[in-house]
């Protein structure tokens, strides 16, 4: 009999059960595709497949059409701030707190006391000052911004000064050369790749130059022969010139971090002991919260931001200011487990050894508790190895390393075999990693 024939017909799969109460283009697209596929292997010399797989397979593809693209995914690579997979996590708390303001309305821009319009930005701004005893701040949408709107506000048509050592690339187009020039800014570069002194900063200062700058060199380090100015130095001779001097801090951090990651890397509080004029930073890097550029400085510096026309183009909604605000007081709280990022870098190695103890108990695949090390990651403490635990799962590693990526579980191939990371898998991810591995188990049986 002619295989094509015994396919069912379109219609006859329409009158199915379970496809009427679903929306019937979806359905109609997902039957028509189903059937093309299902000739196309028939034509390659498969079987033609019996009515209810066929069903099975429709009702598969429609699930995954009416899925988002954009959904959570178990980060188990150990990476704590993985830039591919979003960086830092929200807490919970802190986003039933925010999901209030945004599904409502709210007062981003009104006064309650006088019924008068308010600031958008005094929100997050009190609870920050309060927080850094700092001047004044400016929330803005990521820290790139926040580099390209004080360049653009202190230092078009003028010349700013930057350490040679310092013209780095973050990543995704980001380089600070580039960014200079797009803001407006003369770039003019001192010292050498190794070696910047503060004397060179000096010689290069003249009628032109607005602004000092430095910018965390972030994702990689020069190890041997170097030397770098301090930001103190710095904005002191800033000041002495009477100039902006401003730092790009990428990623900062509040309480002392644990693994020796201090070492070199000055936490927030340390740097502001000694306030350069202008600092900013990403919200969602180390200091944990959300995607946001969070510039710290002078009032009246940041008073001239936000006259800046620019400013309306780099602004922030109104969940991003509820999310950090909420996240600014947990810090000023000490509640250090709302924020995740800091949660999963602080937890023990005997924390981690007993989480994969239990998640192994769940797994029906077998695997072995392995000592390891990872990163931090976000391009932040590049070459700074902190140390985790990790489930070394039996079976070929590559297979099972996409097996798991196709269910939504990232982990990372370590010595041939793969691994979950129990430095960034917490208990709440263990329901999807255990889904995942019996659906893998399931279908190579
Ligand atoms: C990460 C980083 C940036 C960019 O910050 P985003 O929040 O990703 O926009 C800029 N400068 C430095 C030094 C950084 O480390």
């Amino acid at each position: 009999m002619n295989p094509y024939h015994t396919l069912p017909s379109v219609d006859s799969l329409l009158q199915d059960e379970r496809l009427r109460p679903l929306p019937p283009s979806l359905v109609r697209e997902a039957v028509r595709g189903e059937l093309d596929a299902a000739r196309e292997a028939i034509a390659a010399g498969a079987h033609p497949p019996a009515r209810e797989l066929l069903l099975e397979r429709i009702l598969g593809r429609i699930a995954s059409a009416q899925r988002p693209s954009l959904h959570r995914v178990v980060n188990a690579t150990g990476v704590i701030l993985h830039t591919n997979l979003g960086r830092a996590p929200i807490d919970r708390e802190i986003f039933d707190g925010a999901k209030a303001v945004a599904t409502g309305y709210c007062n981003l821009e009104y006064d309650l006391a006088t019924g008068k319009r308010g600031d958008r930005y005094a929100h997050a701004a009190a609870a920050l000052r309060e927080l850094l005893g700092c001047e004044d701040t400016l929330i803005v949408n990521n820290n790139a911004a926040a580099v390209f709107l004080i360049l653009n506000t202190f230092a078009r048509g003028k010349e700013a000064i930057v350490s040679r050592g310092e013209l780095v690339e973050i990543g995704g187009n980001f380089r600070i050369p580039e960014v200079m020039a797009s803001s407006g800014a003369k770039m003019v570069e001192v010292g050498t790749t190794n070696k910047t002194r503060l004397t060179d900063y000096e010689a290069a200062i003249g009628e032109e130059t607005a602004m000092v700058m430095k910018v965390h060199k972030s994702n990689y380090t020069i190890e041997g022969f170097s030397a770098e100015v301090g930001m103190e130095e710095i904005t002191g001779l800033a000041r002495e010139r009477g100039l902006v001097d401003y730092y790009d801090l990428g990623s900062a951090y509040l309480p002392d971090l644990p693994w020796g990651l201090g070492k070199g890397e000055p936490s927030l509080s340390r740097i502001l002991r000694d306030p350069p004029s202008l600092l900013s930073f990403s919200g969602d890097k180390l200091f944990g919260g959300v995607q946001a550029g969070i510039i710290l400085g002078r009032k009246p510096l940041i008073d001239r931001l936000k006259r800046n026309q620019l400013l309306r183009m780099f602004r922030v909604d109104k969940f991003t200011l509820a999310l950090l605000e909420r996240t600014v007081l947990a810090y000023r709280r000490g509640e250090i487990d709302k924020i995740p990022a800091l949660r999963k870098l602080f937890a023990t190695p005997e924390r981690l050894r007993e989480r994969a103890e239990t998640l192994r108990k769940r797994l029906p695949i077998p695997a072995e508790i392995v000592a390891s090390e990872t990163y931090v990651g976000g391009g932040t403490m590049p070459n700074r190895k902190i140390p985790t635990v990790v489930l070394a799962l039996e079976g070929d590693a590559r297979t099972l390393e996409e097996a798991f990526r196709r269910s939504g579980v990232i982990g990372r191939i370590e010595k041939e075999r793969f691994v979950l990371d129990l430095r960034t898998v917490e208990e709440g991810d263990f329901g999807q990693v255990v889904e995942a591995a019996k659906n893998i188990v399931r279908s190579e049986e």
